[in-house]
């Protein structure tokens, strides 16, 4: 066995597994395989799950403040070991440091959050429903929960997830993507330090075997799922089907709006970095830029020089950083381009070539060059596809209204922005735009963890969203008490 297997917790123990088959985790700055990832299959899942549910009873009934205690230890050792887990980030997924930073800081907010949760577990009272009568609610955890999570936020997108379902009383079983689960593994070993009893969280890895195991599991009551549409859909549905509680995120086309007055200078700089930020692989990256009348010609060379200025290379090292990282693997780097070269075909026109970047320092590495594709149509390929990499679809219409429509048009809704000077703009765009989350003057609106991560149409799947008070309520149940007591037996005792 390889000393780079990635271990599995469970029960409270670290253990590299010999027995299962593995996938290669690349590092793919330089193409270098990093570790192997273990496959797990039905027996694993179902150790990790018996573990939770045996952790469950004392967990539920540990008071809130003392969970919540928990969360500020697991913050403060998050803060101190924040360079190690970027450094991590930046090595198994190529985001450069400033990013893995940025989305670290994201996800620690969410511990943050969990932190507040004897507040956010109180119910509602109200004396009196009838005569003598009181009525109470409270909420409850579920249980076992489970989590599965992308690529392309090795340690956000988990930290999304189980602080607060842990905070809330339940407990947790977590399947980091295959492609990058060494960070992961990282941001468990501090909650272990943070005191967390044995088996309350748990990480299991591997593929569709071990995800299938853990939707048919009768002990695991809600999966918070995170990645692409159509594997998205499948995890709602089979959840479903097994009758879970399911969220369940899928994949995104985002547009941005530019309006003839936005400002030039500042729509380019965020136009950029939501097309580019994370080399375009952000369920929030702004990859299709809507622009209306004049506004093209006012925006696209500077946006052009600015994209060819990004240096692309290597995130593995401490200096120097480029401004943008790698894509996820080879083949994804093939498949990113192979769709630009499709949209040629269809018509569109390259403004800004990142197909043939080179970067001498690693030659093995999975790069692209920023790439703008001006004049895209809506229905063809790069129009209906989400592509994933660092690309930017330019799509020209003539007035306000008909960017609206056609950015109804879209299967998905996650987020959509508007760039412009006049409020009157900006209020018709907000409420006639059919997505979750919506920027004005503001290139990627993910919402922070206080406010729920609202995807609509096949970017979501399922009720209540991760994140914030919906977060909260998608970890518990609620009990609604009713209480009548009879006196007449009693005596007098509370007679003045
Ligand atoms: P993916 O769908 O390929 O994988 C996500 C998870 O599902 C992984 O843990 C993977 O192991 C598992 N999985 C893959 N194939 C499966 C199958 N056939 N059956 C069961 N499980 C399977 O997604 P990805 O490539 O890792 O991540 C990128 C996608 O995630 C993009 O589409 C992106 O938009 C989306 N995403 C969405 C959000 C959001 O909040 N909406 C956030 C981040 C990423």
């Amino acid at each position: 066995m390889s000393s780079t297997a990635c271990p599995v917790f469970i029960g409270g123990e670290w253990r590299r597994l010999s027995n299962l088959p593995t996938t290669p985790v690349f590092n793919p700055s330089t193409g270098e395989v990093i570790a192997e990832c273990p496959a797990g299959n039905a027996a694993l899942v179902d150790e990790a799950v018996q573990s939770a549910d045996a952790a469950f009873p004392a967990w539920r009934d540990t008071p809130p403040v003392e969970r919540a205690r928990v969360f500020f230890r697991y913050r403060q050792l998050l803060e101190q070991n924040f360079d190690r887990i970027c450094a991590s980030i930046s090595r198994e997924h190529g985001k450069t440091l400033v990013e893995a930073r940025g989305s670290l800081f994201r996800g620690i907010e969410n511990v943050e959050f969990a932190c507040g949760i004897p507040t956010l577990l109180m119910g509602d009272t109200l004396e009196n429903i009838a005569r003598g009568v009181d009525c109470e609610t409270t909420l409850q955890p579920l249980g076992v929960c489970a989590g599965i999570t992308p690529f392309n936020f090795p340690a956000m997108v988990p930290l999304w997830m189980f602080p607060l379902a842990l905070a809330c009383g339940n407990t947790f079983v977590l399947k980091p993507s295959e492609k990058v689960p060494l960070s992961a593994v990282l941001i468990a070993e501090l909650l272990e330090q943070a005191g967390l009893p044995k088996g309350v969280f748990n990480i299991v890895h591997g593929g569709r075997e071990c995800v299938d195991a853990l939707l048919a599991h009768p002990k695991v009551k809600a999966v918070s799922f995170v990645g692409s549409t159509p594997i998205a859909r499948y995890i709602y549905e089979t959840g479903a089907k097994h009758g879970k509680r399911v969220q369940s995120n899928g994949g995104a086309k985002n547009y941005i709006v530019v309006m003839p007055d936005a400002d030039v200078p500042k729509t380019v700089e965020a136009l950029s970095t939501a097309a580019f930020g994370c080399a375009g692989e952000r369920c929030m990256a702004g990859s299709t830029a809507i622009t209306v009348g004049a506004a093209a010609d006012r925006l696209l060379p500077t946006l052009v020089d600015a994209a060819r200025a990004i240096k692309v290379g290597p995130t593995d090292r401490p200096t120097p950083q480029p401004d943008m990282g790698p894509v996820i693997t080879a083949q994804h780097r093939e498949r990113v381009a192979a769709l630009v070269t499709t949209g040629e075909k269809e018509g569109a026109k390259v403004i800004c070539d990142g197909r043939g970047v080179k970067v001498p320092e690693a030659p093995k590495g999975f790069y692209l060059g920023a790439t703008i594709v001006d004049q895209v149509q809506h229905g063809s390929t790069l129009a209906r596809e989400e592509v994933f990499g660092p690309v930017l679809n330019v799509m020209r219409m003539d007035d306000l209204d008909h960017a609206i429509e056609l950015a109804n048009k879209s299967a998905y809704g996650n987020g959509a922005a508007i760039f412009t000077n006049s409020g009157k703009a900006a209020r018709e765009f907000k409420h006639h735009v059919k997505a979750g989350m919506i920027g004005i003057n503001v290139g990627v609106p993910a919402t922070m963890a206080m406010f729920p991560f609202t995807g609509w149409n096949e970017s979501f799947f399922g009720d209540l969203h991760i994140q914030g008070r919906e977060g909260v309520q998608f970890y518990t149940q609620q009990k609604v008490v009713s209480t009548r007591w009879f006196g007449e037996n009693v005596g007098d005792v509370w007679k003045k």
